[in-house]
């Protein structure tokens, strides 16, 4: 059988990016035993990793091997308590992870936050608001709004007055192309839950905002070319507070930046565990093709690396969303999420999702999840 073969750029990063990313590589090659599929894995420093290797957050070297990928698959970068006589704009945060972001372009930020019936303990709500269940997709405009509209600057005033501006702007364009991503996504996985119908709520502040106003309108202009899936508006105040209260009636949740970054990362919370979710940060496509950057939602987590405990779920579901997003292996997809499921299932945990209380389950370190992840597939 003839394999398709992917260039990946596998760029472990610092803390337990490497202990993590070791595992999300051998749930890959698990794959390949299964599908008809190579992947032709290079790994290359970034963060402080670069730095040591190169002097750079981003080596040049590793750059170039990312432009000649077909996607990026990341692990985390950033050790706050390493040398702070290096500037900001040098620090591998900033000068790793938002120049790759500005580089491809990646302007839609995907995170699924999925709550398994066995890991309910791990959940902050009480059973009664976790409803049907908790299995949803947060889709963030990741390169516009106020995080990056001119003029943002501080000024001063007088001796004691200075005034700080940030500006939010979107244009017609940006919220098309955003608002396409979370309605095919809806689609997808309606299809894939064999649910009749995918459902986007799209967040604004339309009764406050100009810009909020636009996004109601392009969004439900963009809306009526997808008539399967069914288009809600909800002002984010309202949503913030619907996710604490009845997160099950959520499916895709659209958001500009802002209101993404924090919306998001409440609903990571209802997960329980930074450990298990993915992240998927989206360029532009280019035909059947979309570039990609995949990655845990959590950071380096400094406070557990090198104990073998980190939860390497994250990582190996990122590493399923580069599967579905860029290279359209959603039967692989698929394979890897039922394959963590199962090892769910059979009672293997990670200490962060880990409870005495739970007879049936066992603790185990990360490369034993990542075994037992491989093994179920
Ligand atoms: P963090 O996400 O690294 O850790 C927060 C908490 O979650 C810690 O208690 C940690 O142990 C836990 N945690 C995270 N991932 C886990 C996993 N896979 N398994 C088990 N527990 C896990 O956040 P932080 O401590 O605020 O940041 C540490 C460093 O990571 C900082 O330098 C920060 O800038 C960086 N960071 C990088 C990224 C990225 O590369 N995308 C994202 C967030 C933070």
């Amino acid at each position: 059988m003839i394999s398709r073969i992917f260039n990946v750029a596998a760029l472990a990063g610092d803390g337990i990016g490497p202990e993590v990313m070791r595992e999300g590589i051998k749930v890959l090659r698990a794959v390949e035993q299964k599908f008809p599929v190579r992947f032709n894995l290079t790994e290359a420093p970034v963060g402080w990793a670069g730095m040591d290797a190169a002097g750079k957050a981003l080596p040049d070297t590793t750059l170039a091997l990312c432009k000649k990928s077909d996607a990026i698959l990341f692990g985390s970068v950033g050790l706050p308590d390493r040398d702070p006589t290096v500037p900001k704009d040098e620090r591998p945060e900033r000068a790793a992870l938002l120049r790759l972001r500005r580089e491809f372009e990646l302007f839609a930020n995907l995170r699924p936050v999925r709550l398994w019936t066995e890991l309910a303990h791990t959940c902050p709500l009480i059973r009664e608001r976790q409803g049907a269940g908790i299995d949803l997709l947060v889709v963030r405009e990741l390169t516009g709004g106020l995080y990056f509209g001119k003029p943002k600057t501080t000024e001063q005033l007088g001796p004691h007055q200075r005034r700080a501006i940030d500006t939010m702007v979107y244009t017609t364009a940006e919220i098309e192309r955003i608002a396409h991503i979370a309605f095919r996504a809806a689609g997808g996985r309606s299809k894939s839950s064999g649910k009749s119908k995918g459902k986007v709520t799209s967040i604004d502040k339309a009764n406050v905002l100009e810009n909020g106003i636009l996004w109601r309108e392009v969004v439900t202009d963009i809306g009526s070319k997808y008539p399967d899936v069914e288009l809600e508006h909800m002002l984010v105040d309202n949503a913030a507070m619907q996710l604490m209260l009845k997160p099950a009636q959520f499916d895709v949740l659209l958001c500009e930046n802002m209101f993404g970054d924090i919306l998001s990362d409440e609903a990571a919370a209802l997960a329980g565990s930074l450990g298990m979710l993915p992240s998927a940060s989206l360029g532009v496509a280019g035909g059947d093709r979309v570039f990609g950057l995949y990655e845990p939602a959590g950071g380096t987590a400094p406070d557990i690396a090198g104990r073998d405990i980190a939860n390497p779920i994250a990582q190996i579901l990122s590493a399923a969303l580069m599967l579905q997003h860029s290279f359209g292996l959603n039967e692989a997809h698929d394979a890897i999420v039922s394959a963590v499921g199962k090892a769910i299932a059979a009672g293997y945990r990670t200490g962060d999702i880990f409870s005495p209380l739970d007879r049936s389950s066992r603790k185990v370190g990360t490369r034993e999840m990542g075994d037992a992840i491989a093994a179920a597939l």
